[in-house]
């Protein structure tokens, strides 16, 4: 590069951590600006909003009913199996999908519409291939999705599937995130909030913010990546007049952690399709799981106001002091999950989260990437509809902060496919020492947990022991270990 420049990262959620690990592979100087702060000393505050209730790692097994999901979910758990290490899914194995008895009885053929799915998967998957043999992750084309006879420990069932799916821990994957951020030696600033950025003449950003001690700070960048999810709409509304935005629901969603006090054979993750008769449980270990409901789970769906960008003012409200129906609503998703899992019986709730989904319809069984938006020259726009989505979203917004700086004359145009390509290459590549541990892996884990506001059960993989979790550490640092939000 014939000047390094600076860019400016807005966000540290899963979209904002890659923006940063991508660009600054490519050879950037990246600050990274993100307004929470860590409860544990030594770590960043990574993935610590939306993206700390993510357990999925999509295949489109999930989007039965819209093939484009389906497809763009594949795309993305292609490029996230080679980007991410075997570490993020914690000795989960695969995710079954399954359709519900009670569902089929009442007239709905969801056996037929999975199995269409599970085609096209197979045929997208094989597209895949053919393009690019290093995209044959899964195997064979033909073997990477099969129906199972049964799901043993499930109730309701109709069928069930196997799939590329898989099940990830969100305090595992910001572990990875956390050192590879180090590793690539990008500048974060935790607990500054962006206030204002403002195009200059000469086509650099002026980044206002608020840093942790209250001070007003500004960064002058080259370019920006705006990576605040609801946030970002507004930022990047204000840069561009002009830009034009889909039609944007915000659903506000409710999704709970809770124990499991008889344990789970279960390693993988049970998806039941679909609203009244479905729901989830994903363990994330033998002690604790992700479950959601959806009827429960729906609270509200508000379209994002086309002029303003500005974020609902109830949902402010409701994601500070809680929604009115919240108790009640995660009891409802208890009690009607222990009808589908035996497992559940004497579960107790561990913390219930209220999150805001991004969507371009109002139905969540159509989720599409939203892609990433050119906002200006030299200034992107990354939201996630999925987490699924994030690595393919990472290297459009890379190509288009390289072919800025070709333009800026910084790099040459011939520089552009190899740096993109080795700014994709896996996390991991050199792990820590304390990698090779499981206790010290654990305990960096748990200081994630401790940041994340989630349990700190989560830390513990699949095979460890629940005592691990305590023998190590001290718990957080202020001595607040509340598991709520
Ligand atoms: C209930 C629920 C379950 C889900 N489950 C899955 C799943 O299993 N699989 C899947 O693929 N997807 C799932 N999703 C979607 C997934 O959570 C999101 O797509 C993804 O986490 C969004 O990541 P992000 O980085 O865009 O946003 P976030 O994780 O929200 O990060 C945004 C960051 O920006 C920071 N920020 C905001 N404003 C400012 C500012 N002014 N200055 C500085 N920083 C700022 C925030 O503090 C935050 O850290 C789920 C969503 C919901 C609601």
């Amino acid at each position: 590069m014939k000047r390094t420049e600076l860019h400016v990262v807005v966000g540290a959620g899963v979209a904002g951590c890659l923006a940063a690990i991508t660009r600054s592979r490519a050879g950037y100087a990246v600050v990274v600006l993100e307004k929470e702060r860590a409860r544990f000393a030594g770590t960043y505050p990574v993935c610590t909003q939306t993206s700390n209730i993510v357990s999925e790692n999509h295949s489109g097994a999930e989007y039965p009913f819209d093939p484009q999901s389906a497809r763009d979910c594949l795309d993305g758990r292609i490029v996230n199996d080679r980007f991410f290490p075997e570490l993020i899914y914690s000795g989960k194995t695969y995710s079954r999908i399954i359709a519900s008895q009670s569902m089929m009885t009442d007239g709905h053929d969801i056996v037929g519409q999975c199995r269409a799915n599970m085609d096209v998967i197979r045929s997208h998957y094989a597209q895949r291939c053919q393009e690019d043999p290093a995209n044959a992750v899964f195997g064979e084309p033909s073997a990477i999705c099969r129906e199972i006879p049964d799901v043993p420990g499930v109730l309701d069932v109709a069928a069930g599937f196997l799939t590329p799916q898989r099940g990830m821990n969100p305090v595992l994957v910001s572990t990875v995130l956390d050192w590879e951020l180090r590793e690539c030696g990008v500048d974060f600033r935790e607990g500054s909030t962006v206030t204002t950025i403002d195009r200059r003449a000469d086509g650099r950003y002026l980044v206002e913010y608020t840093s942790a001690d209250g001070s007003a700070e500004s960064l002058i960048a080259d370019q920006v990546s705006l990576c605040a999810a609801t946030a970002a709409f507004g930022m990047a509304r204000k840069l561009n007049p002009a830009l034009n935005f889909p039609r944007l629901f915000m659903a506000l969603r409710g999704i709970l952690y809770v124990d499991l006090p008889d344990g789970t054979d279960k390693n993988f993750t049970c998806l039941k399709l679909e609203d009244s008769y479905g729901g989830m449980l994903s363990p994330l270990n033998e002690h604790c799981a992700m479950i959601y409901h959806p009827p429960a789970a729906h609270i509200m769906n508000v379209v994002m106001n086309p002029e303003t960008c500005e974020f609902p003012v109830e949902y402010r409200q409701y994601l500070t002091a809680g929604h009115p129906e919240m108790e009640e609503r995660a009891e409802r998703t208890l009690t009607r999950l222990r009808d589908f899992y035996p497992e559940l019986a004497r579960s107790e709730i561990l913390g219930t989260y209220l999150k805001v989904a991004i969507n371009t319809v109002s139905d969540s069984r159509i989720r599409r990437n939203i892609g990433v938006f050119g906002v200006q020259p030299g200034a992107t726009m990354t939201v996630l509809p999925k987490w699924t989505m994030c690595v393919v979203n990472a290297r459009t917004e890379l190509r288009l902060a390289l072919e800025h700086s070709v333009v800026n004359g910084n790099i040459e145009a011939g520089e552009v496919a190899e740096l993109l390509a080795a700014s994709i290459r896996s996390c991991w590549e050199t792990s820590p020492a304390w990698a090779d541990s499981v206790e010290a892996c654990t305990d960096q884990a748990r200081k994630h947990a401790i940041n994340m506001r989630v349990p700190e059960v989560l830390a513990l993989r699949f095979g460890n022991r629940a005592d691990s979790i305590t023998a190590g550490g001290s718990g957080s640092p202020d001595g607040n270990r509340d598991i709520s939000e």
